[in-house]
């Protein structure tokens, strides 16, 4: 096979990259280890929250905006319902940091928010326990979005614009002949220019020059069935982070009728490999359904589901994604639990360095030498 790019990994960013290449007309093809929205990935867990403000900062939400106006064009180019705008809820200690931080972006860039002391959130969101020194900052252009379908709608759009898919084939290594790039790969090789490698958590089996600077840290995911199903759906319960007596928690609305999910943060240790997760024990089930039922009262503290998932992660949290001039190899990577939302628009600057075009939503730092190893 021959062809111009070739993105590795047809995941969360290689999807979304190679939908963003094959539109503006790139001969592109897409090699995925597994099939086409496989649950095995970064993004398995049926959803993912978006948030417009970020208590990470305010030079995301440049990035947000942007991602936002792709996920609304990916459900427009493929008639797929992708995102529910069912707002996100942050709760924390009235004052606190973490809510400054959400409402310096939200003012900052004019978004729409409201500010939600303890009487009110109690009154309008009476699922979560509220204690009266609670606020809660309620971010309207937020809410919930479903990674699977989100796969392969991105890889179904590809595909319309002429992209080449070939799934069940790992790439192996990389070399060069006559002057262009070879993949070496479990099936057929591959010509090509240049390579976008989105292998989220494999990235060091094809990179191990990277193994010491970033790591896979598993993530669990826990489902908890309500007695009233009726208060979790997505028109009365938005998506929420919150930050309580030291227990972190987020949750997204019942997408199902019978489970919500709510989650809390990893407390493993990191493995070498993905195929290294671990077995999610049941002390840690019972803790964070003890915090579940403690903080959204109707909820019955036995997990209907469980799940245990894996992303890369780099210090600082910081993406990579970076071009090598030399080699015509773009990193796509290391998103550290939170790439999800930014998915769309991490695809278009991956584009964008293969074609050669400017986005002034570039930031340095996304560069591997913007990283500080
Ligand atoms: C439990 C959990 C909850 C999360 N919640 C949120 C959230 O609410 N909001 C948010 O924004 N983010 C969230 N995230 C983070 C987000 O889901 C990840 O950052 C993102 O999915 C990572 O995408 P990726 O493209 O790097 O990896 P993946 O989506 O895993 O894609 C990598 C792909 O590459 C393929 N591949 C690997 N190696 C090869 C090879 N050699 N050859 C061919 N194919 C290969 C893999 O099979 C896979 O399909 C969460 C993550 C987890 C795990």
């Amino acid at each position: 096979m021959d062809t111009h790019v070739v993105v590795v990994g047809l995941g969360t960013s290689g999807s979304m990259a190679l939908w963003q290449l094959a539109k503006r007309g790139v001969k592109a093809i897409g090699v995925e280890q597994f099939g086409v929205g496989h649950s095995r990935g970064s993004y398995a867990g049926d959803s993912r929250l978006f948030r417009s403000t970020v208590h990470e900062g305010t030079r995301y939400v440049p990035l947000l905006q942007r991602a936002r106006q792709l996920w609304r064009e990916l459900e427009a180019e493929t008639g797929r319902h992708l995102y529910d705008e069912c707002g996100a809820l942050q709760i924390g200690q009235a004052g606190s940091g973490s809510l400054a931080n959400s409402l310096a972006c939200a003012e900052k860039y004019g978004l729409p928010y409201e500010l939600l002391d303890a009487d009110a959130l109690r009154a309008r969101y009476p699922q979560h326990r509220v204690d009266d020194d609670d606020a809660a900052v309620l971010d309207v252009h937020a809410g919930s979005l479903y990674p699977e379908a989100s796969v392969f709608a991105a890889v179904e759009a590809a595909k319309s614009h002429g992209a080449q898919v070939v799934t069940n084939t790992e790439v192996l290594d990389f070399d060069e002949e006559g002057g262009r790039l070879k993949l070496v790969t479990s099936g057929e090789p591959i010509i090509c220019d240049k390579v976008v490698v989105a292998t989220g958590s494999w990235t060091m089996r094809l990179r191990p020059d990277l193994r010491g600077y970033l790591h896979v840290l598993p993530f669990a995911l826990t489902w908890f069935m309500p007695h009233h199903p009726e208060l979790f759906t997505p028109d009365r319960f938005p998506v929420f982070i919150r930050d309580s007596d030291g227990v972190h928690l987020y949750g997204t609305p019942t997408h199902d009728s019978y489970s919500v999910k709510v989650a809390s943060d990893p407390q493993w240790a990191a493995i070498a490999d993905p195929d290294e997760i671990p077995v999610f024990e049941r002390t840690e089930l019972r803790r964070i359904g003890a915090w579940a039922a403690k903080y959204l009262p109707d909820l019955n503290p036995e997990p209907v589901r469980h799940s245990m998932h894996h992303d890369l992660c780099a210090p600082g949290d910081f993406p990579i994604i970076d071009l090598d001039e030399d080699s015509g190899m773009v990193l796509l990577t290391a998103f550290s639990g939170r790439g999800f939302k930014f998915a769309p628009v991490y695809g278009e600057l991956a584009a964008d360095l293969i074609t050669g075009e400017r986005n002034d939503l570039y930031d340095p730092g996304f560069a591997l030498s913007g990283h500080d190893r």
